[in-house]
């Protein structure tokens, strides 16, 4: 039975066409389940009784759970336990602008970066879509405001759970539905070339990250294995057709791992690779667990970093640091429960 929370508006509508009833009570259970906040079925009382008994018969609506919260001032980590008593997590952090959260969208991660706590524990299966939606409602509801924005770069890779993903978006961008602003909705890849390029032909204006993290195939093969498969120069070719498709800047992500791609070569290459390109750079201080050998740069070496970049006309800004006391690298708190 599929659960309420991860049908489109226009899918809903399709059903209740199927059964006969007019297509706006799609609307009308939107408006209860995202509006009002009302989860019961049969609190819908503009929708008649009967339609009300079928709606239950023919959907869940019910919640993952929250196991766990850690937070401090700028930052709340939620640990989600899942039906099948799987674990995710969900980090809603506040900035200058407002609320902004990160989904994840697998249990695990098949991508193996090496540097990534998630990336150590393999990916069990991918979120379902009202997984995802229900991250935001349960955190909305904790915290009794509304987010701004989402970032989806938890744990998983979210183009490698594309279908459910895209759900997602179009759930959570609904007028109807959580109403989030494409532009204030974010998609990262590791890379993976044929669903960015699928990601491009959406009718959808949300934002695309790409990690990048390494700025040569030499230390990101050995870093991300992806990059075996999906070259830098590849992935390169593939943001400049996706920003010439879309005409929008493209986000590279890049973590700053001590002594392995922070050098002021490595920001010379970066630049070398991203000149011309309608993107910015965000160099993100690494957040260090106890499993992985690699330590953050220092805040010295960052900012020569990103000198060097600005220097070469490159747009940059460097990522405030978020819960670095609260476990906040994305799948430590995870981790910790399986
Ligand atoms: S960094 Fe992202 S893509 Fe890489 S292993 Fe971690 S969750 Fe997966």
């Amino acid at each position: 039975m599929k659960n309420i929370y991860g049908i489109k508006r226009t899918d809903l509508e399709e059903y209740f066409l199927n059964i006969n009833e007019k297509k706006f009570k799609a609307l009308q259970v939107f408006e209860w389940l995202y509006e009002k906040r009302v989860n019961n079925f049969d609190e819908m009382t503009n929708i008649k009784k009967e339609l009300r008994d079928k709606l239950k018969e023919d959907f869940s609506n019910d919640w993952i759970t929250i196991k766990r919260k850690q937070e401090d001032k700028l930052t709340k980590k939620y640990l989600f336990e899942l039906h099948d008593n799987n674990y995710i997590e969900t980090v809603l952090m506040e900035h200058d602008y407002g609320l902004s959260v990160c989904v994840s969208s697998e249990v695990g991660c098949n991508m193996g970066c090496a540097f990534c706590e998630s990336g150590r524990l393999k990916k069990v299966r991918n979120l379902e879509s009202y997984e995802m939606v229900e991250q935001i409602l349960l955190i909305e509801k904790d915290i009794s405001k509304r987010i701004g924005s989402v970032v989806i770069m938890g744990i998983g890779e979210p183009l490698d759970n594309y279908d459910n993903v895209m759900d997602f978006v179009k759930i959570i961008n609904d007028a109807k539905g959580i109403a989030i602003g494409a532009r204030h909705i974010t998609i990262s890849t590791c890379g993976l070339i044929p669903k960015i390029k699928k990601l491009s032909e959406e009718p959808l204006q949300v934002n695309l990250a790409i990690s990048l993290h390494v700025p040569n195939n030499k230390v990101r093969n050995m870093l991300m294995p992806v990059n075996k498969v999906y070259s830098i120069e590849e992935l390169i070719i593939t943001i400049r057709e996706y920003i010439t498709r879309t005409n929008r800047r493209v986000t590279i992500e890049y973590v700053m791992l001590d002594s392995v791609n922070d050098s002021l070569d490595n920001a010379n290459e970066l630049a070398d690779l991203l000149h011309g390109l309608n993107v910015y750079v965000n160099l993100i201080p690494y957040n260090e667990t106890n499993h992985l050998e690699f330590k953050k740069s220092s805040k010295e070496t960052i900012r020569q970093f990103y000198d060097t970049l600005k220097k070469r006309k490159i747009n940059v800004t460097i990522r405030k640091e978020f819960g670095s006391k609260i476990d906040a690298a994305c799948g430590q708190l995870r981790s910790k429960e399986v």
